[in-house]
């Protein structure tokens, strides 16, 4: 039976933390919310009715126990909060932050869909980790016993990092390979500092460190490291490489200076923020301050893009996007923020050439209108004769999606399978691929998706992995069966 604290959304309006003012926060790269105090984090979670059930539990990629965690908010009992919050999610604090709770468990809450307002469950979940790392309650992983099984996990993303900690739980020894120097993948050098503020990822990697996970950073597999030596090297390997191949536009006048790849100005800013030097920054090359912006793409990374160009003091900031509003792969919350800091969206709109002799110094845009579905069932964009018109431009950045890096040919590893989308193909009961041993998780196998999917598939790996080195899967690797074969991607854009 639900608690006396709860059920209270009727009385009890919905609350999200405080955004910091926009003339203020447009100008920095902190976090743009504000902390809770317990007052209204208890007072918040109070408002969940406890579904017998939880449609919020079951739209959790990570299937959380989040009438549970709530529950106990409400009722003050912040650490057993956390245990629950924790058992099933390897960063709750990065998930509370990033994801598109308005697609997932939040969209699906049955207050939001009663017109109460949903019960802001991220907000929460963030609430009940901050506050475990401020108390100490955050304890590096000691397994119950030591195995001598090592897995190699190529890739420091939320996929590789999740599958590390559960398996370094079982007691195995477990080593994560990155070509990047910093652990986080998309977490440290992707998403920018005002949404996941990076002292979050380094505390949690300092916390993997001291959990025994060892990292070997600036080591690129099929460069520095052939993947056949790692393979030798462990009992089992972990693929999470991420998709980083960034999708081209063809277009009159793509190739000229100043146009950019999402991930080349995203990194640069995130590094720069980091305290690192970025000479291409410093010289001003992929720095937005004082310039004429356009960020073509609608999707997460263009929402960064723009917010990114905003705070570095960029003097417009126009966003492109082929689709209307309502089909924008991206989240609404984001772009509601993007237009509070004073980005100029244009729905309907794709770039049909870019000016300039040598340096861009304009965008040709092209209005476009929504036809039929195509295959994959969403409308498609079509230009409407005559429409067109120049933006002026001084840099322009690319945000079209991305797609896998072709592991076969750089690894030089043809019998890796991998779909016509070049995704690494896994069995998706034992998620090992057809080599023996080599298991696959996160973007590399979904394409381009959500950290919070990365840390499901993760640990779902792990769990693979400790059935196949305990003997129960340890058979010759399975075949694929034709839906397996067909399986297709996520669509990114
Ligand atoms: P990654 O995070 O990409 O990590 C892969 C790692 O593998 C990298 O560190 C890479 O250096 C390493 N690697 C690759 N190849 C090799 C090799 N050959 N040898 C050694 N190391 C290698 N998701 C959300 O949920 N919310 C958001 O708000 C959000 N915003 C985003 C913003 C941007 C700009 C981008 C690009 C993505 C965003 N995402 C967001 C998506 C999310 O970041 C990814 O889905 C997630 O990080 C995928 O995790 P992963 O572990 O599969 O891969
Ligand atoms: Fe919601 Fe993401 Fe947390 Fe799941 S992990 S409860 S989807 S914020
Ligand atoms: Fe609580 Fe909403 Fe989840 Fe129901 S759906 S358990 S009200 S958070």
């Amino acid at each position: 039976m639900a608690s006396k604290q709860m059920l209270r959304f009727v009385s009890t309006a919905r609350h999200m933390p405080e955004k910091r003012d926009v003339s203020i926060r447009r100008r920095d790269f902190d976090e743009i919310y504000a902390g809770w105090a317990e007052q209204k984090a208890e007072e918040q979670a109070s408002r969940c009715s406890q579904c017998g059930v939880p449609f919020c539990q079951v739209h959790c990629p990570l299937h959380n126990n989040i009438p549970d965690w709530l529950m106990l908010t409400a009722e003050g009992r912040l650490r057993e909060a956390y245990e629950v919050s924790s058992a099933t999610n390897t960063f709750p604090e990065v998930c509370g932050r990033i994801c598109p709770q308005d697609r997932l468990c939040e969209g699906n809450c049955v207050i939001e869909q009663s017109g109460h307002g949903t019960v802001t469950i991220g907000a929460v979940e963030t609430y009940i980790t901050d506050t475990a790392w401020e108390e100490g309650w955050v304890e590096p992983v000691v397994p119950a016993r030591e195995r001598e099984e090592s897995v190699g996990i190529v890739g420091a993303g939320p996929g590789g990092l999740a599958a590390a900690e559960r398996l370094r739980r079982r007691g195995y020894q477990v080593t994560v390979y990155d070509r990047y120097d910093r652990v986080g993948g998309l977490m440290i050098y992707g998403i920018p500092n005002f949404k996941l503020d990076k002292e979050i990822v380094t505390r949690r990697t300092k916390w993997l460190e001291d959990s025994k996970v060892s990292f070997e950073l600036g080591v690129e597999i099929g460069r520095d490291l052939t993947f056949a030596d790692l393979r030798a090297k462990h009992d089992a390997v972990l693929i999470a490489t991420g998709v980083y191949k960034a999708r081209a536009m063809q277009a009159p006048g793509v190739g000229l200076k100043n146009i950019f790849p999402a991930m080349q100005f995203l990194t640069a800013s995130n590094r720069k923020g980091l305290g690192d030097e970025v000479p291409a920054f410093e010289d001003g090359t992929l720095d937005a301050d004082g310039k004429k912006i356009v960020v073509v793409g609608g999707g997460d990374t263009a929402m960064d893009c723009v917010r990114t160009a905003v705070r570095q003091g960029a003097e417009s900031v126009t966003c492109l996007y082929r689709r209307d509003r309502a089909n924008m792969p991206g989240s609404q919350r984001e772009v509601q923020n993007a237009e509070e800091e004073g980005v100029v969206f244009r729905w309907l709109s794709q770039p049909e050439a870019f000016h300039g002799d040598d340096v861009v110094t304009g965008v040709q845009v092209q209005k476009m209108r929504l036809g039929p579905a195509d295959a994959t069932g969403r409308r498609a964009p079509k230009p409407v004769e005559g429409e067109s018109e120049l933006l002026e431009a001084d840099m322009v950045i690319m945000a079209l999606g991305f797609d896998p890096e072709e592991l076969p040919t750089l690894w030089g590893e043809p019998e890796l399978p991998v779909t016509r989308w070049g995704t690494v193909r896994i069995d998706h009961t034992t998620k090992m691929t057809a080599m023996d041993g080599v298991f696959a998780a996160g973007d590399i196998v979904r394409g381009a998706s959500l950290v919070v999917w990365a840390i499901r598939d993760g640990r779902d790996c792990a769990d693979a992995i400790h059935k196949y080195l305990t003997g129960l899967e340890k058979t010759a690797p399975p075949e694929m069966t034709p839906t397996q074969k067909a399986d297709a991607p996520a669509a990114a854009e």
